[in-house]
């Protein structure tokens, strides 16, 4: 199993740049280059996935996995993500430390025990 390289996001440490790897892109293969860097569909900072990406969140979802840290969102959020913001879904520890919201984000009557947005572009 060849590990996941992607470059998670420009401006980061390569530490965090590791952990959020290990926690986001986890065993997705590389996606895409932008500006020479290599990145997952999650994190590549390109509307041009929009498809590619609403699979790879639901698969993500299907798995209760609700870290986000740095994922480059191409739509408006939530949307587009069909079952995105079921209170089941969501009333847990979800985290966008460094997401990029592209077209904005709506958390109206969302219900989170905890989010990190740190360093989230919204
Ligand atoms: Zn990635």
């Amino acid at each position: 199993m060849s590990e996941c390289k992607c470059y998670v996001k420009a401006g980061i440490t390569e530490g965090v740049r590791a952990s959020w790897r290990q926690l986001v892109c986890k065993e997705l293969p590389l996606y895409a280059r932008h500006e020479g860097a290599p990145y997952c569909v999650l994190h590549y900072p390109g509307k041009d996935k929009e498809s590619d990406f609403q699979e790879a969140i639901d698969q993500k979802l299907a798995g209760e996995d609700n870290a986000f840290q740095a994922v480059y969102f191409p739509l408006l959020f939530p949307n587009t993500l069909v079952g995105w913001l079921s209170p089941e879904r969501l009333n847990k520890r979800a985290r966008f430390a460094g997401a990029t919201f592209e077209a904005g984000a709506s958390f109206f009557r969302t219900t989170l025990d905890y989010a990190g947005f740190t360093g989230a572009l919204l």
